[in-house]
C-alpha cells in the first residue's frame, strides 16, 4: 500500500498485536483509517477497536488542552503556564526530595507509553532522582510472564513470532480469550486452522468464550486449577514418552524434580481438583506430545494471579521437557496486553529492573548505567516501590508525591478503594494525561495535558518483539505536549537539563538504542532512520551482526541453537507447586469472581468509550452467572443484582449463561465510577494479594456473594 502525502503508516494503540494502519488525512480534515496490508503483524486487518481508532482523536471534547494546578484540593483547578506548572511540581519535588529522601516520590506510568517516553522516566527517576520508584500498570499485566521467563529462558525473552502459528500443529490457548482480547492474532489461527483442519486447539479456561467456541478441546477447568492441569499433561507426556530427553540431557536442568512432583497427584486426582474429565486430559497431552509444531499462548488468566509466576513455570515446562522451542512452530507465547508492555520493559519501566533488560539488584548493571547516564547520584540498589506497594505507600505516608502518566488506576487498581483513599491522603499529585475522563484529574494537584497517537512520535514494540516507528501525523490541540517534551522540561527544572537536553525523540531513542549495546535485546544495528524506513524489526540486531529473514532485519525467533540466557545457557524446568493461595470462598461469598475484558472496549475506556459504534457492543456492565446459582438466589435473567465482597459491592444487571462453571462468575473490568456511584467498577470486589515474585494482582479470583438487589 502506497501512502501520499497525506498519509501515514502507525501503528495500533490499543493490545500488544500492534498491528499497523494508514491514517489518511481528507481534504474536509476529517481522518479515515485501515489496516496496513503491508505490516507483517496484521497485513491489513484490524478488529473493531482498531478500525475505530482515527475517532478516537477526532473527538477532541474531553481532551485536556492546558496545565492546570491548584494550591489545596477543596479549590478548582486553574489554568497556568508549563513553566508554571513544571516549576511548581519541581519545587515540591525538590522538597520532598531533600527532607524525606528520593524514595519519597514516584512515578506510576503505562504500556501506552512510547520506549522513548519510557527510557526518560527511568533515566530521571533512576540515574538523576536516586530512587527506583517506577512501576507500571504492565504490573497488573505482564510481570508474571516477565519471571517466568527469567527462570526458566534466563530472561524475559518472548522466544516466538506470529508467523509461528501457521507453522504450528497444535496451539494451546490458557487463560486467554484472543478471540476478544486480541482478534488479528485469532484470526490468523482461525485461518490456518480452516486451511489445514488437522490443526488442534486446545483451551483452558474456566468460560466457554468466543476462543473456546473455536476450539477444539475446551478444558473447562476450576479457576487457580491451571497448574495442576498443565502438570498432568505433563506427567501424561512423561509416562508415554513424548519427552525429548536429547534436548534435556543438552539444554535443560531440573527434570529430576520436576517429575518427582508431577509423579504426586494420578491423573485422576488432578481431574477432579481442575473439575473435567481425566480423557480431556489424557486428549490434551497426546495431541502436544505428537505435535510437530507446538504452540501456546497465554495471558491474564495465568499472570493476574496470586501463583502467576508458578502458573507460567507450569506452562513453559511442558515446551522445555518436550523440546518444543527454538524452532518453527513452537514455544510458549505470552500475549501482551498493552500496545507498548514489552517496551517498557526494554528501558527497565519496572521497579526493579534498569534500562536493557538489566537488574537493580545487579551492582555490575547499576554502574554500567551510572556509568552512561554520569549520573549524579548512586543507582538505589533495593527495587523500588510495585504499583500496589506505591498506593499502599501513599496511604501510610511513606510516599509523600505520585506522578501518573497515561493510566488510570482508579479503574485498573486491585481494591480499589485502598487507591482512592490512597491518593485522597497523597500529600501531591500530577496527573498527565489525554483525557479528563481519567479518574485521576479529580485528586491532581497538577494536570499536565500530554499529546495522544498520532500527535506524537516514538516507537513501540508489540508481542512479537516487533519495534514499530509511530510518526507524527497531526498537531496536538491546545497546549498539549508530547510526554517526551513534558519529561525533558522538568527534568530541566530539577536541574537536570545538561543530562536531558534533547531536541526531538530520535534523540532519545539513540540514545536508548546504545544503552541496549552488549545485552540479549541489543538493538545498536536499528537507529531511528532505519526504523523510520522500514517501519518495524524484531528484535535483536546487533550493529555489524545484521540477520536477516526474507528481505527483513532482525530476529524471527530466539533460542534456534538452544543456548538460552542463563549462565550455563542451560534453560530451567521448575518443579512448581500447585495449591491455589487466592482468597477462599466462604459461607458469605461462596461464588468466584473473575473480571476480564469484553471485545469492543479498551480497559478504562477513555478512548473506546467515547466511540458511538464500539459502545454498542456491550453498552452497560454485566455480571454472568450460571443459571443453577441463579435459582438457587432466585434470579432472573436481567435484573438487578448485587455483588458483594470482603471490600465492597458492585450493583449491575445479571446474564445467566452456562458459559460460566457452577460456582464462578465474571465481571468485565472496564467500567469505572459511574454518575458518581460505583455501580460497575469491577475493582471494588477485586483484592490486593499479589504474586510473591512478581507482585502481580489476583484479578481472577475473589470471593463474592450474587443476591437481587
Ligand atoms: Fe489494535 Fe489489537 Fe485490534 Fe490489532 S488486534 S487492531 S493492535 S486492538
Amino acid at each position: 500500500m502506497k501512502t501520499t502525502s497525506n498519509s501515514f503508516k502507525s501503528t495500533c494503540c490499543y493490545c500488544g498485536v500492534g498491528c499497523g494502519v494508514v491514517v489518511t488525512k481528507e481534504t474536509n480534515g476529517q481522518l479515515t483509517l485501515e489496516g496496513d496490508k503491508e505490516h507483517p503483524s496484521n497485513k491489513g486487518m484490524l478488529c473493531s477497536k482498531g478500525m475505530n481508532l482515527h475517532y478516537t482523536v477526532m473527538d477532541q471534547s474531553d481532551r485536556l488542552l492546558y496545565p492546570q494546578m491548584r494550591l489545596n484540593r477543596s479549590m478548582p483547578l486553574q489554568k497556568v503556564s508549563w513553566d508554571d506548572a513544571l516549576e511548581r511540581t519541581a519545587a515540591v519535588f525538590k522538597t520532598f526530595i531533600k527532607k524525606f529522601g528520593p524514595d519519597s516520590v514516584a512515578f506510576y506510568v503505562s504500556g501506552q507509553c512510547l520506549t522513548e517516553e519510557y527510557y526518560l522516566v527511568n533515566k530521571l527517576i533512576k540515574g538523576f532522582i536516586g530512587s527506583n520508584n517506577i512501576d507500571t500498570n504492565s504490573r497488573l499485566c505482564m510481570s508474571s510472564a516477565v519471571v517466568g521467563y527469567k527462570l526458566a529462558l534466563g530472561e524475559d525473552s518472548v522466544p516466538v513470532c506470529y508467523d509461528d502459528i501457521e507453522a504450528a500443529d497444535v496451539i494451546y490457548v490458557t487463560g486467554a480469550n484472543p478471540a476478544w482480547c486480541h482478534p488479528i492474532i485469532w484470526r490468523r489461527v482461525e485461518a490456518h486452522k480452516a486451511a489445514n483442519p488437522h490443526v488442534k486447539i486446545i483451551c483452558a479456561d474456566p468460560r466457554r468464550t468466543d476462543t473456546v467456541r473455536s476450539s477444539d478441546l475446551h478444558l473447562q477447568i476450576q479457576p487457580g486449577t491451571d497448574i495442576v492441569l498443565n502438570n498432568a499433561i505433563g506427567r501424561i507426556l512423561v509416562e508415554k514418552g513424548y519427552v525429548d530427553n536429547d534436548f534435556i540431557r543438552d539444554h535443560a536442568d531440573g527434570y529430576e524434580a520436576f517429575v518427582e512432583k508431577i509423579m504426586q497427584r494420578t491423573i485422576q486426582e488432578a481431574a477432579d481438583i481442575c473439575g473435567i474429565q481425566p480423557d480431556a486430559i489424557e486428549q490434551a497431552a497426546e495431541w502436544i506430545g505428537k505435535a510437530n509444531g507446538f504452540l501456546s499462548f497465554w495471558t491474564m488468566g495465568l499472570n493476574q494471579s496470586v501463583i502467576g509466576v508458578n502458573k507460567n513455570l507450569s506452562l513453559i515446562n511442558l515446551h522445555l521437557i518436550t523440546g518444543k522451542i527454538g524452532k518453527p512452530g513452537n514455544g510458549p507465547f505470552s500475549l501482551t496486553g498493552q500496545p507498548n508492555a514489552m517496551g517498557g520493559r526494554e528501558t527497565g519501566g519496572l521497579a526493579n529492573i534498569l534500562p536493557g533488560h538489566r537488574e537493580v539488584l545487579n551492582a555490575t548493571h547499576r554502574e554500567e548505567m551510572e556509568n552512561f547516564w554520569k549520573s549524579p547520584v548512586k543507582i538505589a540498589d533495593k527495587p523500588g516501590l510495585t504499583a500496589t506497594e506505591m498506593f499502599e505507600a501513599l496511604a501510610d505516608d511513606r510516599l509523600k508525591a505520585i506522578w501518573i502518566i497515561n493510566t488510570n488506576p482508579l479503574v485498573s487498581m486491585p481494591d480499589i478503594n485502598v487507591a482512592e483513599s490512597a491518593l485522597k491522603k497523597a500529600r501531591f499529585v500530577v496527573v498527565q494525561d489525554v483525557s479528563n475522563r481519567a479518574d485521576t484529574v479529580h485528586f491532581a494537584d497538577v494536570v499536565l495535558p500530554a499529546a495522544a497517537w498520532l500527535e506524537k512520535e516514538g516507537t513501540m514494540t508489540n508481542a512479537e518483539r516487533r519495534i514499530t516507528h509511530l510518526p507524527k501525523a497531526i498537531d496536538a490541540p491546545g497546549e498539549a505536549l508530547p510526554d517526551s517534551e513534558i519529561i525533558w522540561r522538568f527534568a530541566e527544572k530539577m536541574g537536570f537539563g545538561k543530562s536531558f537536553n534533547y531536541q526531538n525523540v530520535s534523540q532519545v531513542y539513540d540514545e536508548y538504542v546504545r544503552v541496549t549495546a552488549g545485552t540479549s535485546i541489543d538493538v545498536t544495528g536499528v537507529d531511528y532512520d532505519l526504523i523510520q524506513k522500514n517501519r518495524s524489526i524484531q528484535w535483536p540486531l546487533p550493529l555489524g551482526q545484521e540477520t536477516y529473514y526474507g528481505e527483513n532485519p532482525g530476529t524471527k525467533r530466539l533460542f534456534t541453537d538452544h543456548q538460552f540466557y542463563t549462565q550455563n545457557k542451560r534453560a530451567q524446568i521448575h518443579a512448581v507447586a500447585d495449591e491455589n493461595t487466592s482468597e477462599q470462598p466462604d459461607e458469605d461469598f461462596p461464588l468466584v469472581l473473575t473480571t476480564g475484558r469484553i471485545r469492543d472496549q479498551w480497559h478504562t475506556m477513555t478512548k473506546t468509550g467515547r466511540v458511538a459504534k464500539l459502545n454498542k457492543h456491550i453498552p452497560q456492565p454485566f455480571v454472568q452467572i450460571h443459571p443453577e446459582d441463579a435459582k438457587d438466589r432466585n434470579i432472573q435473567e436481567g435484573q438487578l443484582v448485587v455483588v458483594s465482597g470482603r471490600r465492597g459491592e458492585v450493583r449491575v444487571k445479571v446474564q445467566l449463561t452456562d458459559d460460566v462453571r457452577r460456582g464462578l462468575c465474571f465481571l468485565p473490568m472496564h467500567w469505572g465510577k459511574i454518575l458518581g456511584s460505583n455501580l460497575g467498577r469491577a475493582n471494588n470486589l477485586t483484592n490486593n494479594l499479589v504474586d510473591p515474585k512478581s507482585k502481580e494482582p489476583d484479578f481472577k479470583f475473589s470471593a463474592v456473594q450474587v443476591a437481587l438487589y
